[in-house]
C-alpha cells in the first residue's frame, strides 16, 4: 500500500479487494485448521492454522502497516501476546517493568519472576533516572506501558529508548490504550509493540485477542516461532472480526477522545472531585509530553472523589450509561473500580506503590452522544455527595 495514503485510509482499506478467486470485496474468512498439500512434497503457502492462516495474516498485515513494523503475530489474547514477547527472556535475565501496569501484566511478570524464569525490577517509569539505574543491573528488556493504567501517567518514549539502547536492552511497549491511530512506539525506536486487540482495535467488546508487532525481521521470526511452538495463535474468526473493527478505528478514536475530553473537563470543575487523571487536560503534568509523542489523548480517564471509597460506591449506584465492568475500548462506555476489579491482583502495598487509592474510578468513554454521557456523569457526581 502507498505510504502517501493516510493511516486512516489504510486502516479502512486493509485487504479490501484482495481476493484472487472471486473478487470478494472484503477478505474471506478461512475457517479451517489445515490446508492440503498439492501432492507429495508440494506444500502450499499454508499448512496448519496454528502456524499461519490467511485471515490471521490479513489482520497482522494491517497492524504491521499501522504500527510501521517489520512483522506481526496475532494471538488469542493480550496476555498471550505479552507471554509471547516474554519468550525473549532467559533465566537470570533482568526485565525492568512499570510499577503501575495492567493488572494481568503485573500478575504475569511477578508470577514468572517468582518461578525464576527471569529477574524483575518494577520502577516508576516517569522517573527516567530510576529506569536508568534499574537498567544498569544488566537488563535484557524494558517493558513500557504509556499512558499507564489506571492513572494515565505518560512516560517519555524517546528518553526511555535512549537509555535502554545504551544499556543494550530491548524495549517493548504495550500500546493498547492509544492504538497506532494515536501513538506509534516503533517510530520512537521501540523493538516490540504489544496489543490487547480485545480493546480499541476490535472495539466492539465481542472478541478476545492480542498482537505483537516487531521492528525487525529477526525479532518477528522469533515471535512466529514461539507462537507456533506455544500455540498462542489467534482464532481466524476472531481475526476476521478484529479486522472489521480496525476499519472504523480512526472514526471511533475521534469520538472516544471527544467524549473523554468532555468528561475530563466536567470532572475537573465538579466540587465532588479531588483529582482527574487525563493527559488531555491542559493542567495535567503529562499534557506537554503527551502532545509531543501522541496524536491525541484517547478515551481513557480516571478520577478520585473528595468522599473517597464511600463516595465512589454512591457514584457507581447512581451511574446509568456506564456499565460497571472491567475491560475498555469498546463502543459502549464502561466504569471500573481498579482496586477491586482490574487491579485486584495488586495487594495493598503494590496499590500504594502504584499510587492507586481505594476511591479511584476509571472511565472508558464510549462513542455514545457526548451530552448523554456528560449528563449522566454529572447526576452521578451530584448523587455521590450525599
Ligand atoms: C486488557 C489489557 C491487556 C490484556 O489483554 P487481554 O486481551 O485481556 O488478555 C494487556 N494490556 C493492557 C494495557 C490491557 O488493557
Amino acid at each position: 500500500m502507498s505510504d502517501k495514503q493516510s493511516r486512516q485510509t489504510r486502516a479502512v482499506r486493509a485487504a479490501v479487494d484482495a481476493d484472487q478467486q472471486f473478487g470478494a470485496v472484503m477478505p474471506p474468512l478461512y475457517l479451517t485448521s489445515s490446508f492440503s498439500f498439492e501432492g507429495y512434497g508440494r506444500s502450499r503457502p499454508y499448512d496448519y492454522t496454528r502456524t499461519a492462516n490467511p485471515t490471521n495474516d490479513a489482520l497482522a498485515a494491517a497492524l504491521v502497516d499501522l504500527e510501521g513494523g517489520a512483522g506481526g503475530t496475532v494471538t488469542s489474547s493480550g496476555m498471550s501476546a505479552i507471554h509471547l514477547a516474554l519468550q525473549l527472556m532467559n533465566p537470570g535475565d533482568l526485565l525492568v517493568g512499570p510499577v503501575d501496569c495492567y493488572g494481568g501484566t503485573y500478575r504475569l511478570l511477578t508470577g514468572c519472576a517468582e518461578r525464576g524464569l527471569f529477574r524483575l525490577e518494577l520502577v516508576d517509569q516517569t522517573d527516567v533516572a530510576a529506569v536508568r539505574a534499574a537498567l544498569a543491573d544488566g537488563a535484557q528488556m524494558l517493558w513500557v506501558e504509556t499512558p499507564t493504567n489506571p492513572l494515565m501517567r505518560v512516560v517519555d518514549l524517546a528518553a526511555l529508548r535512549d537509555i535502554s539502547q545504551k544499556a543494550g536492552a530491548l524495549m517493548a511497549v504495550d500500546n493498547t490504550f492509544l492504538t497506532p491511530a494515536l501513538q506509534r512506539p516503533l517510530e520512537f525506536g521501540a523493538d516490540l509493540v504489544v496489543h490487547s486487540t480485545t480493546k480499541y482495535l476490535n472495539g466492539h467488546s465481542d472478541v478476545l485477542g492480542g498482537a505483537v508487532v516487531a521492528a525487525t525481521d529477526p525479532l518477528h521470526a522469533q515471535m512466529q516461532h514461539w507462537s507456533n511452538t506455544l500455540g498462542v495463535s489467534a482464532s481466524p474468526f476472531d481475526s476476521f472480526l478484529t479486522l472489521r473493527g480496525v476499519r472504523s478505528l480512526h472514526a471511533r478514536m475521534a469520538q472516544h477522545e471527544a467524549n473523554g475530553t468532555a468528561l475530563a473537563e466536567l470532572l475537573a470543575r465538579h466540587p465532588a472531585v479531588s483529582a482527574v487523571h487525563y493527559p488531555g487536560l491542559k493542567d495535567s503534568p503529562y499534557h506537554e509530553l503527551a502532545q509531543r509523542q501522541q496524536d491525541g489523548f484517547g478515551g481513557m480517564l480516571s478520577f478520585e472523589l473528595q468522599g473517597g471509597e464511600a463516595a465512589a460506591a454512591r457514584f457507581l449506584d447512581a451511574i446509568r450509561l456506564f456499565t460497571l465492568a472491567v475491560s475498555l475500548g469498546g463502543v459502549e462506555s464502561l466504569v471500573c473500580h481498579p482496586p477491586s476489579m482490574s487491579h485486584a491482583t495488586y495487594d495493598d502495598q503494590a496499590l500504594a506503590a502504584a499510587g492507586i487509592s481505594k476511591g479511584l474510578l476509571r472511565l472508558s468513554a464510549g462513542i455514545e452522544a457526548t451530552d448523554d454521557l456528560v449528563d449522566d456523569v454529572k447526576q452521578a457526581l451530584d448523587a455521590s455527595r450525599y
